[in-house]
């Protein structure tokens, strides 16, 4: 667990303190990896999150090695890694997808995301937690960022937010920026299980388990592992039918949390900028649309919004001409990659 973080509270009613440079909201992926470039930047800056506990969020905790190379985990939060995946047809055949080479690594997600946050720390970026932004007002000259923490009032201005509060935030609207579209979204599934003798992900295919998707069964650590599953529809119970197979099978036995359900964008936002606004992570859309997998754009946008970000605070210009170098940016990057993703799970779930 984090320890430190910044302590506001006062007898007042209201936490109100000293301006900051930059606001980010959400110390997800992408919030933190902002927080790092941002604070090593110079920026002083204040990353806000509703939860107590930092990174602990809906995932199963894949990551690419392309992810990893860019924001290594530790050595010890790595449970395992990924080359082989054994998929499951619905007729129960099965075969074995990958090759030797490391392709993933099965990560302490929460851990992961943390580390993140303590490096941003370390650099400088206050941290407010336990903290719920409801409110943005941006003017001329600066963002007013206001909340609560508990039954205490908070209220930060700064030069610039940076919006990283995840899948379909509220907060877009404020800000004037709009949602993808209503249908545009995958909702994950996922369940705490303990697992005998699983060495390798397991992928279920087929409309009885996850309609137009899939469901995994991913060994985390020692005898720990995680049964989930993707789809357009909630699976309401979806994965039962799939959990007493695999418990008849001795595969699993029975799960150890309740079932947990989160969003995953599958399309970016119409306009991820505006003037004093950046928007990156899932609030911004950016998922791999074929998987669900978002840490890794969520890292690579945190980290394209503070190159923009300090490169605005020279020239002293939030404007949104100036900001709109973070949308060209993530496009040249992997724009490509997200529309391609999307038409490719078209293709699938029309089969
Ligand atoms: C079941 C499931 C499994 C997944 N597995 C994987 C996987 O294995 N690999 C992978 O790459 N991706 C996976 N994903 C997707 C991945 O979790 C997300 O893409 C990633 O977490 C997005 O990071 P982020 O920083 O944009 O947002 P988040 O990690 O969602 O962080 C947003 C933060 O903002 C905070 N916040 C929101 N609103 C407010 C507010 N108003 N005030 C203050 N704080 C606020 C939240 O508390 C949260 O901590 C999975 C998703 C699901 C649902």
């Amino acid at each position: 667990v984090v320890k430190r973080h910044i302590n506001l509270m006062n007898d007042k009613d209201t936490i109100s303190s000293e301006r900051y440079d930059v606001i980010v909201i959400g110390a997800g992926p992408s919030g933190n990896t902002a927080a790092v470039e941002l604070s090593s930047g110079g920026m002083k800056t204040l990353v806000i999150d509703q939860r107590h506990i930092i990174g602990d969020k809906l995932c199963t905790g894949i990551i690419g090695v392309e992810c990893a190379s860019i924001v290594p985990p530790r050595e010890e939060l790595v449970y395992r890694s990924a080359s082989e995946v054994k998929v499951y047809s619905p007729n129960g055949t099965s075969y074995m997808l990958g090759d030797d080479t490391c392709h993933a690594l099965i990560v302490d997600r929460v851990s992961y995301v943390q580390d993140m946050a303590e490096n941003a720390m370390q650099s400088g970026a206050d941290y407010l937690l336990g903290s719920r932004v409801d409110s943005i007002n941006i003017d001329d000259s600066k963002v007013q960022v206001a909340g609560n923490s508990g039954d205490r009032q908070f209220s930060f201005n700064a030069r610039i937010v940076i919006l990283t509060g995840g899948f379909r935030t509220g907060l877009l609207k404020q800000v004037g920026l709009e949602k993808s579209n209503q249908l545009d979204y995958l909702i994950g599934t996922q369940i705490k299980v303990k697992a005998r003798n699983i060495d390798r992900t397991h992928i279920y295919t087929g409309s009885g388990v996850s309609p137009g998707s899939f469901a995994w069964l991913v060994p985390t650590d020692g005898d720990d592992a995680l049964l989930g599953g993707v789809s357009r529809e909630r699976l309401n119970g979806g994965l039962d039918g799939l959990m007493n197979t695999l418990v008849a099978d001795e595969i699993i036995s029975r799960p150890v949390s309740s079932v947990e359900n989160w969003g995953i964008p599958l399309k970016p936002i119409p306009r991820t900028f505006a003037s004093r606004v950046l928007v990156a992570g899932d609030a911004a859309g950016f998922a791999k649309p074929t998987t669900g997998g978002g840490i890794y754009y969520s890292i690579l946008s945190g980290k394209i919004s503070a190159e923009v970000t300090l490169e605005a605070a020279i020239d002293g210009d939030f404007s949104d001409k100036k900001l709109s170098n973070y949308e060209k940016r993530w496009k040249e990057l992997f724009g490509n990659e997200l529309r391609a993703g999307f038409y490719a799970r078209l293709l699938y779930e029309s089969l």
